[in-house]
């Protein structure tokens, strides 16, 4: 990404030059992207940020008060009371509800036993959405696989009435794309291995931690599959079972269950703005998510961006800033088990989504921010250049045009949306994601004032913004 961004750079440099020599134009009369006042104020934006406790005191107040949320359960209904009230308490304007409903599931305790060749007790926990497996509990051979490739490609009925074993392990990566490659398994694999005949499945958790605490995380069952119920080992325990596995004896385990779904329940995102000026139609989301899974309690997925984007809107507000384009602080209603809250924001908006000039999510833990991507059209690069120039401070990478911002964005991209992409450093975040130990000693006071000051500027600029942000139309270059 580095050279290409070189090159398009010089070339730049080259064609202001040219027009330079040309007597056509000067660089003073190209209209600028951002007024020095604007750079000014996001300068001290940056500064107060980096010294502003905010955002902490908001995750710690969610964690403590609130606890875990998951989609449709008492934690969900007080997240949402939690959030209308702090909205309230900051002066943010015009504070509501975007209604959602959502699906509700009941994680309850599993259990996960080998019972040959050497008889073990593991701790496990449900996936997200898993059914449970009678009281009486599930006993089966075993069969290990690596992947879904490798699930795909045994022989006809090899994992007929067995429990599956998934055994790949998640690569560490800063930018998270060690996930993006392991999940599928977690996503698809019970449905895959339900179509083949299998009775169970049990993953290698989604991790990167060398603990024994085992990662949650939803799963998708296909509608057309038998459901089976799935659980997921930590990876010491992978290990180990990989171990039992290599003896080359019959393996045999025993899985018990009792997570259930429940019928769906309302639900509702949660609003509030700084409006804006001139341009105060114009609308930059700043989003994370509410809810989180139930084995912790949804510190660094995601109170450390729910605490990061209030944060961001309390500095502009205390700094008395006044945006051109109206800033929305926008706390979605279930992430974790299939974005319906984003969903039903998006469909809330008909033909206003258009109004949605630019996004910013965070949903990746709690900083530093190491970063700034982007997603918008060649015209609108230049502006982004220079919000990275206003991040300088920071000593962020200059990231390229193909930023994602984060799931809850989806459904607004999808439809044109710019995206400024502070990126969280995830580098250690796959070591509790969706476990207990997500908690608030997970939060580096210092790392999460950083990413309250990389996302205060980029959404402060992207909301005064000279030009007008064009919708992304063009396609993104496919994945490598
Ligand atoms: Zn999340």
């Amino acid at each position: 990404m580095g050279s290409s961004h070189v090159t398009k750079h010089k070339s730049r440099i080259f064609f202001v030059s040219i027009l330079l020599c040309a007597g056509v134009a000067s660089a003073a009369d190209k209209p600028q992207a951002f007024t020095r006042a604007d750079l000014a104020s996001a300068n001290s934006l940056l500064e107060k940020a980096l010294a502003d406790t905010t955002a902490y005191q908001l995750v710690e107040s969610l964690t403590t008060e609130v606890g875990p949320r998951p989609a449709g359960s008492p934690g969900d209904k007080a997240a949402i009371a939690w959030g209308l009230r702090e909205m309230q308490r900051l002066g943010f304007s015009n504070v509501h509800t975007v209604p959602a409903v959502v699906p509700h599931w009941a994680s309850m305790p599993s259990e996960f036993s080998v019972l040959a060749p050497w008889p073990q007790t593991m701790p496990v926990l449900a996936l997200g959405g898993s059914v449970g497996t009678g009281s009486e509990g599930i006993e089966a051979d075993a069969v290990m696989v690596k992947d879904l490739a490798a699930l795909a490609a045994l022989p006809a009925g090899a994992v007929k009435d067995r429990i599956v074993f998934f055994s790949n392990r998640m690569e560490r990566t800063r930018d998270g794309s060690g996930y993006g490659k392991a999940v599928a398994v977690r996503a698809t694999g019970p449905s895959a291995a339900g179509a083949l005949g299998a009775v169970g499945v049990v993953i290698r958790s989604i991790s990167t931690s060398s603990n024994r605490l085992p990662h949650t995380g939803a799963l998708r069952y296909a509608a057309d599959k038998p459901r089976i119920p799935a659980l997921a080992l930590s990876n010491p325990d992978a290990d180990a079972l990989e171990r039992q596995f290599a003896s080359n004896k019959p393996v045999r385990l025993r899985i018990r269950s009792s997570s259930r779904d429940l019928p769906p329940m309302e639900s509702a995102n949660v609003a509030g703005e700084i409006p804006g000026s001139d341009l105060a139609q114009e609308i930059v989301i700043l989003g994370a998510h509410l809810d989180s899974w139930d084995p912790g309690v949804g510190a660094i997925d995601d109170g450390a961006g729910v605490g990061i984007v209030m944060g961001v809107a309390k500095a502009i507000k205390d700094l008395g800033l006044k945006p051109r384009r109206t800033i929305r602080v926008l706390l979605f209603a279930n992430e974790e088990f299939g974005t319906t809250g984003s969903k039903a924001y998006v469909e809330s908006l008909g033909s206003a989504a258009a109004n949605h000039v630019l996004g910013l999510e965070a949903d990746f833990g709690a900083g530093p921010v190491w970063r700034l991507a982007s997603r918008v059209e060649a015209a609108d690069l230049p502006a982004v250049d220079q919000i990275f120039r206003a991040l300088a401070p920071l000593k962020l990478v200059r990231g390229n045009n193909e930023g994602a911002g984060g799931a809850d964005l989806e459904g607004l991209a999808k439809l044109g949306m710019p995206i400024l992409e502070p990126t969280l450093d995830g580098t250690l975040y796959f070591d509790t994601h969706h476990t207990a130990n997500d908690t608030m000693s997970q939060v580096d006071p210092a790392a999460l004032r950083q990413s309250v000051a990389a996302y205060a500027v980029s959404a402060w600029l992207g909301a005064q913004y000279s030009g007008s942000w064009q919708k992304v139309m063009t396609p993104k270059p496919p994945r490598r």
